[in-house]
């Protein structure tokens, strides 16, 4: 039994490693047990045959508010995607240039065929509205879907389906736009203010950064925790760690098993990364492509070695394939995306090969209405806390933010 800490943190994904962050520049004694082998939870880049695979296709927003704090931008080489996107429609990519932050200029391209006036209008009114606004008073407005607020709101048809549902969906993890709206404004706010990255080395360096600042010293990986009772922190290898103070920083899953012996994620969002190498990329520009009609598997695709040329070795590409969901029948979906690959690229993509699939069950946090992103209980239970992305929007951001928020509260009972 060790006793030397003031914080026993479970989980060294973002919410943990922030939370041990913040403990550090107190001097609050804590040490963090993770069951892994890395730090950084759902954000890992595997090198594969010289490729940089991120475990499911993921951005940085600069302008994420907790993520302007804790990282150093500059260190992790953030290279920016296009603003705006290519949808896919009737046999044709159509440009959409940027939405969020120019909606004028933007919106020209929209018209047709797929928005109208009424929807370039919508997009500047709620662009200025949300920009002047606090975030948590978006975070605690009347709530709706996010379907339901674009309805409200006005908007047609058209864009809704060839627009906002595959970008939302891909960010939300799925496609009914079931969200909540909250959820929607707040990413709308911030994709109104920044650009859209990934740093040149994989999105891994963003675990790394913080793990490298807490010293990995104080981090215990392959350490799998089984359950908390009271202060007594119990692992796979029967080994025990008591502290006055313990934080789970586990994805919603796991802090079901730990805290309650049961799982509460059943309907947490699932996703699947299909990633293809070729010695042509596709496209030839640092863009996000969006699938505009309700057909075939694909939600969204991009070619991260336009974006860093770090991710694919010299003379290819990578591809990068998102489908919302996962399939049991892995072959079948491999099929169904290769075939929609075709129809949009043309034979070379026959050529192209597969490199890993990741199947991802707890990638999100679902986050319907009811939601209460600001009042969340952190303390469970008299010195036990909760953190993670699903205490917050499910987000690198809310992961980042509710860490930091727990330990805040844990040196405040200390004073
Ligand atoms: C495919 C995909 C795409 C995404 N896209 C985006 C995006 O574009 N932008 C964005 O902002 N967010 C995105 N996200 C969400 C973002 O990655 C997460 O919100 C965030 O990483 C969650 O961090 P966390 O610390 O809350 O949880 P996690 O990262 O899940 O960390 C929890 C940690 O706890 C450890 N753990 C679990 N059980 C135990 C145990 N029993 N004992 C010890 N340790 C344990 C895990 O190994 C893990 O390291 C995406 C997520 C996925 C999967």
């Amino acid at each position: 039994m060790n006793r030397d800490y003031q914080v026993i943190i479970v989980g060294a994904g973002l919410a943990g490693l922030a939370c041990g962050l913040h403990l550090q520049k107190k001097n609050i004694p804590f040490i963090i047990l993770e069951s892994s082998d890395a730090p950084g939870g759902r954000i890992r880049t595997d090198k594969v045959d010289g490729f940089l695979l991120d475990r499911g296709f993921q951005i940085l927003l600069t302008e994420y508010p907790e993520a302007r704090k804790v990282f150093d931008y500059e260190k992790l080489d953030l290279k920016p995607f296009s603003p705006g996107a290519l949808v896919r429609l009737g046999k044709k990519f159509h440009r959409v240039t940027d939405p969020f932050r120019e909606p004028d200029k933007a919106l020209e391209t929209l018209f047709a065929p797929i928005g109208t006036l009424t929807d370039k209008m919508n997009i500047a009114k709620i662009r200025l509205t949300l920009t002047g606004q606090p975030i948590e008073k978006i975070l605690t407005a009347t709530e709706y879907t996010t379907m339901e607020l674009l309805k409200l709101q006005g908007f047609s048809q058209s864009i809704i389906d060839k627009f906002f549902r595959p970008f939302f969906g891909g960010i939300f993890l799925e496609s009914k736009l079931e969200t909540s709206s909250r959820k929607f404004e707040f990413f709308f706010r911030t994709f109104s203010g920044g650009d859209n990255v990934i740093p040149a080395k994989g999105m891994q360096e963003l675990p790394n950064q913080l793990a490298e600042k807490l010293g990995l010293s104080n981090i215990k990986l392959n350490t799998r925790v089984t359950n908390v009772t009271n202060q007594t922190v119990t692992t796979e290898d029967g080994e025990t760690y008591e502290a006055p103070h313990v934080v789970i920083a586990t994805d919603r899953r796991a802090m079901g098993k730990i805290l309650y012996g049961t799982d509460l994620s059943e309907d947490d969002r699932s996703v699947t990364c299909l990633y293809f190498a070729c010695d042509t990329a596709p496209i030839k520009e640092p863009i996000l492509v969006l699938n505009g009609e309700k057909t075939g598997p694909i939600n969204n695709l991009c070619v991260p070695s336009n974006v860093s040329s770090d991710y694919a070795p010299p003379g290819q590409a990578l591809v990068s394939v998102t489908v919302l969901g996962t399939r049991k029948d892995h072959n079948a979906l491999e099929k169904a995306v290769r075939s929609q690959l075709e129809e949009w690229f043309g034979r070379d993509v026959k050529g192209w090969r597969r490199l890993r699939t990741y199947r991802i069950d707890n990638a999100l946090p679902k986050q319907n209405p009811p939601t209460s992103f600001v009042e969340n209980k952190n303390e469970v239970r008299p010195g036990i806390y909760v953190c993670g992305d699903h205490m917050s929007t499910g987000s690198l951001n809310g992961a980042l933010q509710s860490g930091r928020e727990v330990a805040a509260m844990i040196e405040k009972s200390l004073l």
